[in-house]
């Protein structure tokens, strides 16, 4: 069967220290289209690349054990030098090992496609290959925004979100979509959420931005509810947020305003350390709750006492973390968590959601141990406004004429 192009065009960087084992990778990302690919034996000869390479490299395969700078050591150099280029981690290590190692390179803010197994087939590298994006912002974008131009482009009415579909995995039906807030920078273009968000809450400036992303998905909501469509809109929510009493009446406000109720809109927390103020977050969720707005629970399984969180908060939504969506398909401890995690929605009564769905692989082990609903780019990726009601729309057109 003849494997798809799927690296033409991009430039790759092999980190191998066995030579048989690193031509044939070479050999392999030529016949699917590589442009160029580069190649070392270990992590310092390897980062030389990384800095030097002009054009940059788009994708680094790396190997974990190698004499020298080990695989480990590597990636974290690579996300302190500031490189854009994505990981393809492949190893002989066990599951549980590549996980962990999977969840650091994220941790280092280093965009990761997939960590797989040795031996490496065409097949697996191309569909690994098949998850790269070339990074939304444009290249010149600083690192780091400081508040002051965060909130000028608040002020300037630059924020806005893009929709991604929340999939019934039995149906195919878009039963929900996900409001992902982004910065239309005049100048850089298309600005994602890492950039900007943990600047404001860590200023205690995320109410602004929170509110337009809240009042601009309201309106589209209401627009989908005009053309005939249920699909319910979900917002973030930073915990720091939730210190504020009274936040459950601005948001009941704010969404009446546009003509919509609680029950149209999801609220996602995302769990993390524990917050000074318990019992305002307790407060704030009970009455979000009581006034019927469905609450989630963000990339479960990555924060603080999951467990714990479920037993107190009315959630009626768990969004199992793509880092365990990825890495269960290599079987070990994320295949149990992302179990286990199916099985306590299941036994609470709430529903289940898997994050970051991006390969078939992904999708088929999730329909097979019977996860409801999924969201990720190998489903419907994130959209503007426009293209997310097109979508809706062609979704509904296909059903009807079935
Ligand atoms: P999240 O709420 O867990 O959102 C899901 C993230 O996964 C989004 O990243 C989405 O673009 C990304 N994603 C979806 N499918 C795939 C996939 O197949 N593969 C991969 N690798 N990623 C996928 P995004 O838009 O960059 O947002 C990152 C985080 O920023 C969000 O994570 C959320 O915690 C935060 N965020 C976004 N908008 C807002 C907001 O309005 N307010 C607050 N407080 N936080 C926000
Ligand atoms: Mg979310
Ligand atoms: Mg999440």
């Amino acid at each position: 069967m003849s494997t798809p192009l799927v690296a033409t065009g991009l430039r790759f960087l092999v980190v191998e220290d066995q030579g048989f084992q690193r031509w044939t990778l070479e050999q392999m990302l030529r016949s699917l289209g590589a442009a160029q690919v580069h190649s070392a034996e270990e992590g310092r000869q390897a980062l030389e690349v990384v800095r030097c390479a002009d054009p940059p490299v788009d994708v680094i395969v790396t190997d974990l054990n190698m004499p020298g700078m080990d695989g480990i050591e590597f990636i974290r150099h690579v996300g302190e030098c500031g490189s854009r280029a994505a990981i393809l981690l492949v190893s002989e290590q066990d599951p549980t090992l590549l996980a962990s190692v999977a969840a650091m390179t994220e941790a280092y803010g280093v965009g990761l496609l997939q960590a797989l197994r040795k031996p490496l087939t065409p097949q697996k590298l191309a569909a690994a290959l098949a998850r790269y994006h070339k990074p939304v912002e444009a290249a010149e974008a600083p690192r780091a925004f400081t508040l002051r131009e965060i909130d000028a482009g608040i002020r300037n009415d630059e924020f806005a979100p893009y929709f991604q579909a929340k999939v019934s995995l039995s149906s195919g039906n878009i039963e929900g979509a996900e409001a992902l807030a982004r910065w239309h920078h005049p100048q850089f273009g298309l600005v994602a959420p890492a950039r900007f968000i943990s600047v404001l809450e860590s200023n205690g400036k995320i109410d602004a931005m929170t509110m337009a992303v809240l009042r601009k998905s309201a309106v589209q909501c209401r627009a989908w509810r005009a053309r005939g469509f249920s699909t319910t809109v979900s917002v973030n929510l930073s915990l720091t947020l939730l210190d504020e009493v009274g936040l459950a009446d601005r948001f009941d406000d704010a969404i009446a305003e546009e003509g919509l109720t609680p029950a149209d809109v999801v609220l996602e927390v995302t769990e993390t350390a524990a917050t000074s103020h318990v019992a305002h977050v307790l407060e704030n969720l009970s009455r979000m709750r009581m006034k019927g707005f469905g609450l989630s629970i963000d990339d479960y399984g990555t924060g603080y006492a999951s467990m714990q969180q479920l037993a107190r908060i009315p959630f009626t939504e768990l969004k199992i973390d793509q880092s365990f969506v990825h890495s269960a398909v290599n079987g070990g401890s994320s295949r149990a968590m992302l179990e286990s995690s199916l099985e306590i929605a299941a036994k609470l009564g709430i529903t289940a959601v898997a994050e970051g769905v991006s390969t078939a692989e992904e999708l088929t082990l999730l329909r097979e141990l019977g996860c409801p609903y999924g969201q990720g780019n190998y489903l419907i990726e994130p959209l503007p406004a426009a293209e997310f009601a097109a979508i809706l729309a062609r979704h509904a057109l296909v059903r009807a004429v079935r």
